[in-house]
């Protein structure tokens, strides 16, 4: 049988690699296609995990219109759809490629399966365009992998069938464990040293990122004067791979580039950012992959949202949620920076998302059902 995987974002492809590489060992005739939504993030991501797209649909152009990409995916994915013929299209998670690619797929009578599904805030503006776009691929899937109980429970009250539906971990541990390993056994790379020189790792380092459409505007200017004020503490780093969408560069750029204790440097490659999230004393981010991979490393996040799709996290306390208010973005920060009983509270919880064998069981599935 063939199964024709589809990404095109950094995050998903730190999620979806992992499966990929599992997939591969079987007998499944297994292509990728990358719609390439984000280019140079994205194409990080695959040199690491070595994977290279059987096609690249190359769809990215600057200040991409979501109703423009969506138009060109469903175009070329259709002609990829019909010349291979697969037999399950794997999509993953939230993004525009993953709603689309899903639903060029129904158009066409091919099985959709969706990793990381049933995350959901039920408020369809938040994240947006992600929540809809995860319940429309949702609806229109064959086959779910939930990463958590919590995640299942939502697919079955919109009355999903159980047997369609598989509890599988997030596959984005998978992808972390195979990470930390090859950062331990066989990987070195430049930019680990040279972060080792620019940034003074004997104080507390702060890691941060963001990147939410809900933050911009007034929560980036927020984000920016709560870490403006952080950063006042002597005995702080504040180390900030800065997204790339002009959205966040610009509040960015204009607001810290002249702290002495903020380092803004470019995205980070994965295996380097997995590095940097080790180094950390504490990690704010709005990102969901972050407050999924921390845990494992044992760091506490702060997460910059009003709302969140994943309270596994809340519940098992290796998150809290914050908001974008720049007093209470501050106020938390110190509060873990100076209470050691919570900190280690924080840091020893158990990860809620999975002991790395989520590619594994998602295959198992496939074997049985295709
Ligand atoms: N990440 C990375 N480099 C960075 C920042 C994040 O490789 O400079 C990784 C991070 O480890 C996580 C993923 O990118 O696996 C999260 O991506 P993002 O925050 O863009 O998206 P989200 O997870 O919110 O969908």
């Amino acid at each position: 049988k063939k199964i024709l995987v589809c990404f095109g974002t950094r995050p998903e492809a730190i999620k979806m690699c992992s499966l990929v590489h599992t997939l591969r060992q079987t007998d499944f005739d297994v292509k990728v296609c990358v719609t390439a939504q984000h280019r140079q993030m994205l194409d990080q991501v695959l040199d690491f995990f070595e994977i290279t797209p059987d096609f690249d649909l190359d769809l990215m152009t600057a200040n991409q219109s979501l109703n423009a990409l969506s138009g060109r995916i469903f175009t070329k994915m259709d002609e990829v759809l019909a010349s291979e013929q697969p037999d399950l299209v794997l999509v993953h998670g939230d993004t525009t490629t993953s709603s689309i690619c899903a639903w060029a797929a129904f158009h066409r009578g091919i099985k959709t399966g969706h990793v990381e599904a049933g995350l959901r805030t039920y408020n369809k503006y938040a994240p947006f365009p992600e929540e809809l776009n995860r319940q429309v691929t949702g609806r229109i899937a064959d086959f779910h992998f939930a990463p958590t109980p919590v995640s299942k429970q939502n697919l079955l009250n919109e009355h999903i069938q159980p047997e369609a539906i598989a509890v599988t971990g997030n596959t984005v541990i998978d992808s972390l464990l195979w990470t930390v390993d090859k950062l331990e056994n066989r990987f070195s790379n430049p930019k680990i040293a040279e972060l080792e020189t620019q940034i003074d790792f004997s104080k507390k380092v702060i890691l941060v990122t963001g990147h939410r459409r809900e933050n911009f505007g007034d929560g980036f200017l927020n984000i920016c004067k709560a870490l403006a004020h952080i950063a006042e503490q002597a005995d702080v780093q504040i180390v900030y791979p800065v997204h790339l969408n002009p959205n966040v560069q610009q509040p960015v750029q204009a607001l810290l580039s002249s702290h002495a204790n903020i380092h803004l440097i470019e995205p980070l490659d994965y295996p380097t950012f997995v590095w940097m999230m080790k180094q950390s004393y504490l990690i704010i981010t709005d990102s969901g992959g972050v407050q999924e991979e921390a845990p494992s490393l044992g760091k506490p996040v702060l997460v910059m949202r009003e709302t969140t799709e994943r309270p596994e996290a809340l519940e098992a306390g290796t998150v809290k949620l914050v908001g974008t208010d720049a007093d209470k973005i501050a106020r938390e920060a110190f509060v873990l920076l100076e209470d050691h009983a919570l900190y280690e509270k924080m840091s020893r919880a158990h990860n809620p998302y999975g002991d790395g064998k989520a590619s594994q069981r998602i295959v198992e599935f496939l074997k049985a059902e295709l």
